[in-house]
């Protein structure tokens, strides 16, 4: 049986980065269950075009962060980009967030919103004012109208799930908060910053940032196609698909239902919800929209939720799009029924006209957007409390069950070591 300090489990951007963080001379063995790294932040290349497993764009409020990475991504080309995003509305794109544009809908909808606005914070509103789900907050801080035009829609085909079903703060600082005076602002003064105004994409793909981490990394410290197949928290053993560990800490980065199987932890299964999402890499032998880097659609006869336009951060002259679709954890797409009625919506649209299809690659991610409840924060809170007291240490997007982005991920994983070496590391 091998002896490590520290096991992690998997080699996405969280498992990279722990083991990046903890430095070249560390004890460290890092088990991926796939052949490559990277974890959602592989990128696909064919035909010259270059997409990730989805969108994957990248939004440092950390300087240092981004400067470490770019520091490990010499000659690449790494865009800055203001962002273009807009809502497609019944034949018109408005900017977005929805519920600050309102004014660029069409008279009559616009008064219905405001009304409903201003109504649903007015004592005796229509709607009472309560909070105890992500529905009801968006009803009770933005009225009816631009919750069900707009809000419940298109989040609704996103998380694949009744709005009722998510704790309020399900999105956390990505939802795009707003009150009457911003929104009433917004009219004469845009102001659309939202957590993502500007954002950082490299020519090569996000798999670019992964391996910024893994050059931080020996190389014998990383096994690939080495699934985690069972642990015994109590033995601080972990059995591989190829061999055992015996570890002193083990930080793993496996979806925590998952994780929670392997360390043979019973759960209740119904606490942990999630959706999959679809995604479609579709490339062009010509350009499309120019203006847009991605669009959010809300209609409910149109499959995808949201569409990006790769070609538009490098302004090149074939259009590389990424196509995202929600569904419950238990649907099984028809992948080939779903592209056909991708390329109709995209038809439909007028994303595709003239274009002719030349490359494609599709990916379902599974979990994709975790559904944050009351009963998943506390349930985590207290099993994650439990493992951690055992030497098992669940962080990460799917480790966390929580909604983040790859730069949380970094953060999370260097501030974990901190907690151990009292070092202030960037990432090793
Ligand atoms: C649709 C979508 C769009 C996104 N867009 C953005 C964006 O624009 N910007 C941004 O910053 N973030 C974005 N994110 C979030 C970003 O993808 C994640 O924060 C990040 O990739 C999570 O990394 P991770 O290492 O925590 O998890 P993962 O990438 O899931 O890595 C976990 C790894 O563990 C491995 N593993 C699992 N089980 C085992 C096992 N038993 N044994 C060994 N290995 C195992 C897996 O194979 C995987 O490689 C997006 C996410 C989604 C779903």
């Amino acid at each position: 049986m091998r002896q490590v300090e520290t096991l992690v489990i998997g080699a996405g951007i969280t498992g990279l980065a722990t083991a990046a963080a903890l430095g070249p001379e560390a004890d460290v063995v890092v088990l991926e269950a796939d052949a490559e790294v990277g974890g959602y932040c592989k990128t696909v290349k064919k035909e010259g075009f270059v997409w990730d497993y989805s969108g994957h764009f990248f939004h440092f409020k950390n300087p240092d962060i981004e400067a470490w990475l770019k520091a490990r991504m010499p000659g690449q080309d790494v865009r800055s980009v203001a962002k273009r995003s807009f809502i497609s509305y019944a034949g018109r794109q408005i900017d977005f967030p929805f519920q600050k544009n309102i004014h660029q809908l069409p008279q009559a909808e616009f008064i219905e919103c405001l009304y409903d606005l201003y109504f649903a914070r007015t004592p005796g509103a229509e709607i009472p004012i309560q909070e105890s789900n992500f529905k009801q907050m968006l009803y009770a801080r933005f009225g009816r109208a631009i919750a069900e035009k707009f809000l419940i829609p298109y989040n609704e085909k996103l998380y694949a799930t009744d709005l009722a079903n998510l704790d309020k703060d399900a999105m956390g600082r990505f939802f795009p908060h707003a009150d009457l005076t911003d929104i009433v602002r917004n009219m004469k003064q845009a102001d659309n910053a939202t957590y993502n105004a500007t954002f950082t994409y490299p020519a090569g793909g996000a798999i670019e940032y992964v391996k910024a981490i893994q050059s931080a990394i020996r190389p014998d410290a990383l096994r690939l196609s080495e699934p985690v197949m069972k642990i015994d928290p109590g033995a601080r053993v972990a059995i591989t698909s190829k061999g055992e560990y015996h570890y002193q800490r083990l930080v793993s980065s496996a979806p925590f239902p998952l994780l929670l199987r392997l360390c043979g932890v019973a759960y209740d299964p119904a606490v942990f919800t999630w959706n999959k999402v679809l995604v479609f890499n579709l490339g062009f032998d010509s350009k499309g929209p120019r203006d847009a880097h991605w669009i959010y659609y809300p209609s409910r006869s149109l499959p995808f939720y949201r569409v990006g336009f790769y070609d538009n951060i490098f302004d090149s002259e074939r259009m590389s799009l990424y196509v995202e679709l929600g569904f419950p954890s238990d649907a099984t797409p028809d992948i080939e029924a779903e592209r056909e009625r991708v390329l109709a919506g995209l038809r439909s649209e007028q994303v595709l006209t003239s274009q002719t299809l030349v490359a494609e690659h599709s990916v379902l991610m599974n979990p994709a957007y975790v559904h944050i409840t009351q009963a998943s924060l506390a349930t985590h809170s207290r099993l994650s409390g439990q493992l951690r007291d055992a030497g098992v240490i669940s962080i990460g997007r799917y480790g966390g069950w929580t909604y983040c982005s790859i730069e949380d991920n970094i953060l999370e994983a260097r501030a974990l070591v901190r907690s151990w070496t009292g070092k202030e590391t960037l990432l090793g």
